[in-house]
């Protein structure tokens, strides 16, 4: 009886396994990405030189990134939480939770490519049949080719299934046509994993009528970039003019893709509340050195508590939004769908984390808002995360479904 309840209890212990990962994740980014950053100097380092004129990424910058990704899925860290039968290393929600945290708390910068990110392979490609296996899902996996996720729209982005884009069946062929944006990685994606409508709503119903379509680069046109201020470069408009594609191309069954990419809508909202965890631990642990060294009045600004206690505010709300991490994490190993929990949790770490980085940009002063520093960069990247995976308001719309107030 007494081992039956320890085996049930939760466990916040980090455990052996998964510390040797987070201490062998260092390891790595000391002896892989450190360098690859120092060759990149000052194309890296200043951002007007990172970016082409339309804001696209020079080719070194994007040469960096692909290398890192091959380099960390050589090393069995990339995509680690996918199942071992097509590369991965079958780890676990609450593991993937830590080493997601653990990199960011690195700091935004190169590191961000070390674990498969929005241009990985996530779990609906895990969808992928017969060839599809071995053509698209086990290079993402290995980290020799990039993808993307396709579905928000010029006419819609939160009400997601309410797109234009539409493919129609033309003897064995689909034809596909439509426009995408905000697409994450679509300049530089190998293929695309692009959401259209195969039969209409009043047939299918809200969520069903919608087919997921892998499209290959050279086979969709590239619109306008969509440069979202400190994310610059990376996101772009996809144009589909009647591209035919044949059956082999259907990832999944036919009008089923939002129910599977719903399926795996906690994993989504997993990864990028556990970045904003570890980017506030990064941030608050910034704002402590600065706080101890920095001196106004004769004291060092710490001294205020004006200052410490944004500071321990921080620590406390950000100390709270890791144990919700936790938790959901754990809860999806149990195999639950844990929806609540993921809007409940990633609303809390985005918002945590953007009012850490407006009070750490505070603690730095006017440091605080030179471009020489990261942390403005922090600030426009907590603000994107509080609009992608969905937007704070359609989580908080989530939850009061749950309370059964909406
Ligand atoms: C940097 C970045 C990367 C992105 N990457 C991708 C990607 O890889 N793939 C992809 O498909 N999309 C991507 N997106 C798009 C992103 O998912 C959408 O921007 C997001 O879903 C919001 O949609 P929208 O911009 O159309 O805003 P809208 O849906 O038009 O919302 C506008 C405002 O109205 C609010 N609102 C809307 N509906 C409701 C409601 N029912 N109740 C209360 N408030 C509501 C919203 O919360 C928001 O504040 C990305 C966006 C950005 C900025």
């Amino acid at each position: 009886m007494a081992t039956e309840n320890k085996k049930r209890s939760v466990s916040f212990d980090t455990g052996e396994e998964t510390r040797l990962i987070l201490d062998s994740l260092d390891e790595f980014m000391e002896q892989e990405v450190e360098p690859v950053r120092d060759e990149l100097g000052e194309t890296w380092e200043n951002p007007r030189l990172r970016h082409e004129d339309d804001g696209r990424l020079v080719p070194e910058v994007v040469d960096a990134i692909e290398t890192i990704r091959k380099k960390s899925a050589d090393a069995g860290y990339y995509a680690m939480n996918l199942p071992e039968d097509v590369g991965g290393e079958d780890v676990s929600n609450v593991t993937w939770y830590r080493a997601k945290k653990h990199v960011a708390s690195h700091g935004v910068g190169l590191t961000e490519y070390v674990l498969a990110g929005p241009e990985g392979p996530k779990p609906l490609l895990m969808q992928a049949e017969g060839d599809q296996v071995e053509k698209y899902l086990e290079p993402a996996v290995a980290g020799e080719v990039s993808t993307a996720f396709a579905q928000t729209e010029p006419g819609q982005g939160s009400d997601s299934p309410n797109m234009d884009t539409h493919a129609e069946k033309d003897g064995d062929e689909w034809v596909l046509n439509g426009q995408k944006q905000w697409i994450t990685n679509a300049p530089y994606a190998d293929f695309v994993q692009v959401f259209a409508r195969t039969t209409p709503q009043e047939e299918a119903g809200r969520y069903g009528g919608i087919t997921c379509f892998i499209v290959e680069a050279d086979e969709f046109e590239l619109g306008s970039m969509n440069n979202a201020v400190g994310l610059e470069g990376m996101q772009a408009e996809l144009l589909f003019d009647d591209v035919r594609l044949g059956e082999d191309r259907v990832l999944g069954q036919p009008d089923t893709a939002f129910y599977n990419a719903m399926d795996f809508l906690s994993l989504g909202r997993l990864e990028l509340g556990a970045e904003a965890v570890g980017y506030a631990e990064h941030l608050i642990e910034k704002g402590v050195e600065y706080a101890n060294d920095r001196e106004a009045f004769g004291r060092p600004i710490g001294k205020f508590q004006g200052i410490s206690h944004k500071l321990a505010e921080g620590r406390a709300r950000n100390y709270a939004a890791d144990a919700a991490g936790l938790k959901l994490a754990w809860e999806m190993d149990r195999g639950e769908q844990a929806i609540e929990e993921s809007s409940i949790f990633k609303y809390l770490a985005t918002n945590v984390y953007f009012d850490i980085a407006d009070d750490v940009v505070q603690v730095h002063g006017g440091n605080g808002l030179s471009e020489d520093n990261p942390f403005m960069d922090h600030l426009h990247v907590a603000r994107i995360l509080r609009v992608v995976e969905g937007t704070d308001e359609i989580q908080l719309n989530t939850i009061a479904k749950q309370l059964g107030v909406s």
